[in-house]
């Protein structure tokens, strides 16, 4: 992509509302625009981001045996009435009228329409375990909604819905989902540590969210350091061995680990004093065991291998994708702007031409931009008529994981100079051992 063709709204002042760094750097580096409080357009930059956290949120789900469809915002207000959902959700739940004068809302969750989905097609233990999932935007309307992305009233939701025939296997599932996450955001380069939580209006009694760590975290949370250093199951994790799974999620859960809401200060001020956590931390997905909360007033039932008739036990499962991008920023930034880790970078590679307009300059960064785009690369060419300083500026804020700068110093010498983002390391080689370095 040549930047001069691009949507790249640069924000050179800071945004004096944004609170936290991520929402400073969102907003300065264009990835989002404000349209209403809590309501956020994804700029170009910022949705290939977003594209790519789905993307990793999507293959861990495929990989666990989760399968993907996608249910609509806009739902009615009777499926909730069914559950008894629809008055004790409160005013977080956007409702609205069609013209037929019909009760209609916009999704929060979607329990009840997974189970209305569900109970018109499965009638057999032979059709379980099952477990669907979508990526799909909700809307809340939130007490508060502030930092940007990450506390807004419309957010993106990838939410996942387990059934079973009995608490058994639904626990089975539980512990599919709690590892798909646990890869999930390993694979976002964050570390996440699961946390006993509270189930809110969800609902049900076994409940973790996955937090990570981090100062602005809007979580008061405690736990044991050795979390810190766990290893994260592999990608050929076999999701189908029941007591495998069984035991990773034991020691993920073995030590002590808890939000505020759960905090057992005697538990945690039993820990060695240097094992002690008390941190901040985002909540970054959330996952439960509701039993037949749902299933049994909504009549989602299935016939046992007795022949007897039976509600589904049922979870659900949530990770935020737009909040994730704001805690990879967190995670992951210096004073200059963001370090997108390679796996969610919007490009993979910056192209700084020094002296646009200069023949020799000009003509190595075409054949740098042909050769890295023929290698599937992407790239993001600054082949705009700017000052060197201000484009080492703009590459530092929009973060991608390298910059190759290309000047006719260095190119006398038959050099470009090839920095990462992460450390600053700078190199200098030429060019074709650049693009070879970036294939490789
Ligand atoms: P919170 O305690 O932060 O309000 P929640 O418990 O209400 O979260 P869930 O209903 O479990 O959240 O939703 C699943 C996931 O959706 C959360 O883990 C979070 O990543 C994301 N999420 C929830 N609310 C928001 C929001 N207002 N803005 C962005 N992401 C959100
Ligand atoms: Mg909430």
């Amino acid at each position: 992509m040549r930047l001069s063709r691009y949507f790249l709204p640069i924000l050179r002042e800071t945004p004096k509302e944004a609170e936290i760094v991520s929402h400073r750097l969102m907003l300065r580096a264009g990835l989002i625009r404000q349209e209403a409080a809590g309501i956020y357009a994804w700029l170009p930059l910022g949705q290939r981001v977003l594209m790519k956290v789905c993307q990793i949120v999507r293959e861990e789900q495929d990989r666990s045996g989760a399968i993907e469809l996608l249910m609509p915002t806009i739902q009615p207000a009777e499926l909730w009435r069914e559950s008894g959902r629809y008055d004790d959700y409160g005013k977080e739940m956007l409702r609205v009228e069609d013209r037929h004068e019909r009760a209609m809302l916009y999704g929060p969750t979607n329990e009840e329409m997974i189970t209305e989905i569900f109970r018109a097609a499965v009638k057999s233990y032979k059709q379980l375990p099952l477990n669907l999932y979508h990526i799909q935007w909700k809307f809340r309307d939130e007490v508060r909604p502030r930092f940007g992305v990450y506390r807004a009233r419309e957010f993106l939701m990838k939410d996942a819905y387990s059934f079973d025939l009995d608490a058994e296997a639904a626990r089975h599932s539980y512990n599919k989902m709690f590892v798909a996450y646990l890869r999930t955001f390993a694979r976002l380069g964050l570390k996440s540590i699961p946390m006993v939580a509270e189930s809110g209006p969800i609902g049900g009694k076994l409940s973790h969210e996955f937090i990570i760590l981090a100062e602005t975290g809007e979580s008061e949370v405690f736990c044991h350091r050795d979390y810190l250093d766990f290893e994260v199951p592999g990608e050929g994790v076999d999701f189908d061995d029941v007591p495998g799974l069984a035991r990773t999620v034991a020691k993920w859960t073995s030590l002590y680990a808890a939000t505020s809401e759960k905090h057992d200060a005697a538990a945690y001020g039993a820990l060695p004093r240097d094992k002690q956590v008390s941190a901040r931390g985002i909540e970054v997905g959330h996952i439960f065991d509701f039993g037949t909360k749902y299933s049994e007033p909504m009549k989602a039932t299935v016939t046992g291998p007795d022949g007897s008739v039976q509600p589904v036990h049922m979870g659900s499962y949530g990770i935020g994708p737009s909040r994730l991008v704001a805690a990879v920023i967190e995670a992951s930034h210096d004073a200059a702007g963001i370090k997108w880790p390679e796996a969610v970078a919007p490009f993979r590679v910056g192209l700084l031409n020094l002296k646009q307009g200069d023949a020799a300059t000009d003509a190595a960064c075409e054949a740098l931009y042909r050769d890295l785009s023929a290698a599937g690369i992407d790239v993001l060419y600054h082949d705009q008529d700017e000052r060197p300083g201000a484009k080492f500026a703009t590459m530092d804020l929009i973060g991608l994981p390298w910059q190759l700068i290309v000047g006719p110093k260095g190119l006398a010498e038959g050099k470009v100079e090839l920095k990462r983002r992460a450390d600053g390391a700078r190199e200098l080689v030429a060019p074709a051992a650049a693009v070879a370095r970036l294939k490789g």
